[in-house]
């Protein structure tokens, strides 16, 4: 987007050293979220980006993915898909597990959520690894749809996640980037 949109978007994130964990600075978008005009030039940012990309649906990772996505889908005028944490979903589901520092995690998908040759526009709040991006990344196209961008507020790109998708064949976006 325009570079005083970015700045200001990026100025209102909160960063908390040392948390959850020693070493981690987190970026905090509820500050973002919060502020009724960055969230509006940050909806409009993905918005004008996305709007004529012949979008079908917006898939979004639980949870902050979904604060971002369902507003994204409304003005894209597209269907709205949650890309879950294990266990949540009610009907049948397809799954993939990946990597953390400690232990893994599993995201799913219900196995109706989209149909083959959708254009899915995926997004999230921040990429670090890239671990969730990927995983999500390969649950929509394991049901025959085509993710156009994996989308984030927020890129890290000194953990090397968003080169990774990239190197996966997948676009990526992000507003702005911390180190
Ligand atoms: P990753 O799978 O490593 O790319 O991590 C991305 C996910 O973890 C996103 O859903 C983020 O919300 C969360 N996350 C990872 N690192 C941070 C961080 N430094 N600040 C805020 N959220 C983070």
């Amino acid at each position: 987007p325009d570079r005083y949109y970015s700045e200001y978007i990026r100025s209102v994130i909160r960063t908390v050293p040392d948390w959850p964990e020693q070493g981690v600075m987190f970026r905090d978008v509820t500050t973002l979220f919060k502020d009724k005009k960055a969230f509006r030039y940050l909806i409009d940012a993905f918005v004008q980006r996305y709007y004529d990309h012949g979008i079908d649906a917006v898939a979004g990772v639980d949870a902050r993915g979904f604060i971002l996505g369902a507003p994204i889908a409304y003005e894209l005028n597209t269907s709205f898909i949650p890309v879950r944490k294990k266990g949540k979903l009610p009907f049948d589901t397809v799954e993939e597990s990946y990597e953390l520092e400690y232990g893994s995690a599993t995201v799913e998908l219900h196995t109706d959520a989209l149909s083959k040759g959708q254009r899915v526009l995926l997004i999230d709040d921040l990429i670090a690894t890239g671990g969730t991006m990927l995983a999500a990344a390969k649950l929509i196209q394991r049901l025959g749809a085509d993710v156009v961008e994996a989308a984030a507020i927020i890129d890290l790109p000194d953990l090397g996640g968003s080169a990774k998708l990239k190197a996966q064949g997948i676009e990526v976006y992000s507003i702005c980037q911390f180190d």
